[in-house]
């Protein structure tokens, strides 16, 4: 059982599963063909091994920098900050944006709480001072640590007199972006209001 095991403890290290939901999983897998766990294990190699973090935005692919970022026809002025990768390809899903991105990464809660900025968060002024947007926009989870998160960015980047927005009403409270449908997320990004 040695090896079922090492599978199962593999699924763990996911978030959000537990010990029987990655036993589960284990299981699943002994009763898949093999051909199809062999395409599983390739997916995940090759997306550990291909994707890189763009070093402008912070966007998972394959090129750095990234299709976004080197994309002459997106709105430069516009630059939209989330928590993580994932975040903005549900966004670019919408089709309603066409701006930039800019992942902050990590931990959210530990932002404002520790009050010193971390090394993505001075990235997005060195990026705000440098070429400054014409409209900032933050797509933190509306949740407690996204609304934190949001509140102080938008002390950082006002005084440089940024236009700084955030999403607009109709996403699910105290959730993550992931949980809200497409034409909910694109009604938010065109509904988005003043900070
Ligand atoms: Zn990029």
């Amino acid at each position: 059982m040695k090896v079922l095991d090492r599978l199962a403890a593999c699924f763990e290290r996911l978030p959000g599963v537990g010990r029987k939901s990655a036993e589960r999983f284990a299981y699943h897998v002994l009763a898949m063909p093999l051909k199809d766990v062999e395409d599983f294990a390739d997916g995940l190699l090759a997306a550990r091994r291909d994707l890189r973090a763009c070093g402008v935005c912070g966007c998972f692919d394959e090129a750095d920098p990234c299709a976004v970022c080197s994309d002459e026809s997106r709105d430069r002025s516009l630059l939209c900050v989330v928590d993580r990768s994932g975040a903005a390809a549900l966004i670019e899903r919408t089709g309603g944006y066409r701006g930039l991105y800019h992942v902050l990464g990590g931990h959210l809660h530990s932002l404002p709480r520790t009050g010193r900025p971390q090394p993505r968060v001075k990235a997005l002024l060195a990026r705000a001072e440098k070429d400054p947007p014409r409209e900032i926009v933050l797509a933190l989870p509306p949740s407690a640590e996204g609304e934190a998160t949001a509140a102080m960015l938008a002390r950082m980047l006002k005084p440089l007199g940024l236009r700084v927005t955030r999403l607009g009403v109709g996403l699910p409270a105290g959730s993550e972006l992931e949980y809200a449908d497409e034409v909910t997320l694109a009604r938010a990004i065109e509904g988005r209001t003043g900070l």
